[in-house]
């Protein structure tokens, strides 16, 4: 019998919309957010891109890299300028 072994999860990483931190602030979350404000993962990403001033194609934005805590963690030191925060647990 093969034992499957979930994701471990190393933190939360912030919503830069609104700062608050969350295990995975995909849509469902943007989706509680003001009218005029993002309310999907794709707008998320765009806002990120245009507050970090990052090109649309950048690495970061091409996945879910900015509301995955994981894979924040491993690239964020690759990144300095791009402020978003992690609690690690
Ligand atoms: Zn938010």
């Amino acid at each position: 019998m093969v034992e499957t072994v979930g994701e471990s999860k190393v933190g939360q990483i912030e919503c830069i919309v609104c700062g608050e931190f969350y295990w995975y602030p995909g849509t469902p979350h943007h989706e509680t957010h003001s009218v005029g404000l993002p309310q999907d993962y794709y707008q998320y990403k765009e806002y990120v891109g245009e507050q970090f001033g990052l090109s649309e194609n950048h690495e970061l934005l091409t996945d879910d890299t900015v509301i995955n805590p994981n894979k924040w963690f491993d690239v964020r030191d690759d990144y300095p300028e791009v402020e978003i925060g992690l609690k690690i647990r």
